[in-house]
């Protein structure tokens, strides 16, 4: 596929960190670059397309970001970021919701996981050669986490890694690793001391080349029709020692600072998505003075997730609040919270949708790829949020740290 950008070539050059300091001018600055830069047919050209051209389109898309620092701006200065606050990353993501340009969902792991993970924990010589293969080279990381058997109970997990001089020999196998074709390296956890009496202490962290002797993946067809997550089966994969993360036996706590990336956060973008989905729904049914506008039911479901909606962009309003007090306290329910709201509220809503569509709206058909949850398809998008119930830990396991955690009920 030829990638090229907007229908007519600008030659304005953007730079829309510049004007940080001016909230109203930076918003401007990004909105007239994605006016430049987002195809007009984008979503045509990725309408059912090959693997291939959808990851062309994402490394294109990922790459024009970056040459206007907002690949990485949420990162901190001193590793390739811009330091930006949370201010600015609302407004980023309300703008790419309004332009509705793609969403760089390849690259998830690698701009939120890895950096939540290398921050704190990784060394410098990690932080210089794997943040900036992402920033510079659009290096794409999965996540190995979990083990058939070990999902909820993570701290179960069975993968081995066995210290053998300068590298960790790993034997084991990981399940549902998004983008996990496609990527380049691996966020892995695995068991360096089967014998501690805690599960959780026996547990390392590692970063695994994907294209390692010994790495075999194997893509997992979804109810979608998609593949978007694999398997990984590791046969005696070396590791160098240089490749753990922090010291041999603290995997877990670490694993912690990933997992906090998960929740919260990465859902802004989307959430603005949603709203914008919502109010163009109702929008268009009272243009075309609908049947479901007159039909209870359908007006209450509708009424529900669109307070749902207004709920869910209050809490991460408040989320945001609590990270631009304190950085590094911010609350650890609230993104728990949103992940658990967004899926349900995403879960009714297309539904919703689905049922309005009628037999027709049933039919697959294909979808946009890399458009966040609006692929064009009801029945895509409906299966499809069953997925968000269950990445990130399960609803029902999260609502019972809920319980306990925020809510201090018994166990
Ligand atoms: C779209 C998607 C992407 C994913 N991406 C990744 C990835 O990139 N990397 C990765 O490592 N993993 C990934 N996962 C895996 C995900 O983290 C696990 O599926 C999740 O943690 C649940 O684990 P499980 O599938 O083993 O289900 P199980 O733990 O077997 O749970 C099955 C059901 O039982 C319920 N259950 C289990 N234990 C309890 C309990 N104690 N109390 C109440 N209910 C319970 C669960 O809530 C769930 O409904 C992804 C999953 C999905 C759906």
């Amino acid at each position: 596929m030829s990638v090229q950008t907007a229908t007519s070539p600008t030659t304005r050059r953007f730079d829309p960190l510049a004007c940080k300091d001016d909230l109203d001018a930076f918003r401007a600055e990004v909105r007239a670059w994605l006016e430049a830069v987002v195809p007009a047919d984008w979503h045509a050209r990725m309408t059912g397309a090959s693997e291939a051209d959808y990851v062309a389109f994402q490394r294109w898309w990922f790459a024009e970001m970056g040459k206007v620092g907002l690949a990485t701006p949420h990162w901190p200065r001193d590793w390739g970021g811009a330091d930006i606050g949370i201010r600015h990353q609302v407004i980023i993501f309300e703008e790419i919701a309004r332009a509705q340009a793609p969403n760089p969902d390849m690259f998830v792991i690698s701009l939120y996981h890895l950096p939540a993970t290398l921050f704190g924990n990784g060394s410098k010589a990690q932080r210089d050669r794997y943040l900036t293969g992402v920033k510079e080279r659009g290096e794409v990381w999965c996540q190995g986490f979990s083990e058939p058997g070990s999902g909820s109970d993570l701290a179960s997990l069975r993968t081995r890694a066995e210290r053998k001089g300068d590298v960790y020999v790993i034997n084991g196998q990981k399940v549902w690793s998004s983008y996990g074709a496609f990527a380049d390296y691996c966020l892995l956890l695995a068991r360096t001391d089967p014998t501690a009496p805690k599960k959780q202490a026996g547990i390392s962290y590692f970063i695994l080349n994907m294209k390692a002797p010994g790495v075999t993946v194997r893509p997992i067809r979804q109810a979608t029709g998609q593949a978007e997550f694999c398997e990984i089966f590791l046969d005696n994969v070396e590791i160098p020692v240089a490749d753990l993360i922090g010291e041999e036996n603290a995997g877990w706590a670490i694993a912690q600072s990933t997992l906090s990336a998960e929740r919260g956060l990465i859902i802004f973008e989307l959430s603005e998505r949603m709203a914008r989905t919502l109010d163009a729904d109702l929008a268009e049914a009272k243009r075309t003075d609908a049947a479901w506008l007159k039909d209870d039911e359908a007006r209450r479901a509708f009424t529900r997730a669109y307070n749902d909606m207004v709920a869910l962009r209050l809490m991460i309003r408040a989320l945001m609040q609590e990270i631009e007090t304190d950085p590094h306290m911010g609350s650890t329910t609230m993104p728990t919270y949103i992940k658990v709201h967004f899926s349900e509220l995403l879960r009714r809503y297309t539904e919703f949708r689905l049922k309005l569509g009628g037999l027709a709206g049933q039919l697959r058909q294909p979808i946009v790829l890399g458009g966040g949850h609006q692929t064009g398809n009801v029945m895509h998008d409906f299966l499809l949020s069953y997925a968000w119930t269950i990445s990130g830990g399960a609803n029902e396991i999260l609502k019972t740290m809920i319980a306990e955690r925020a809510l201090g009920l018994p166990r």
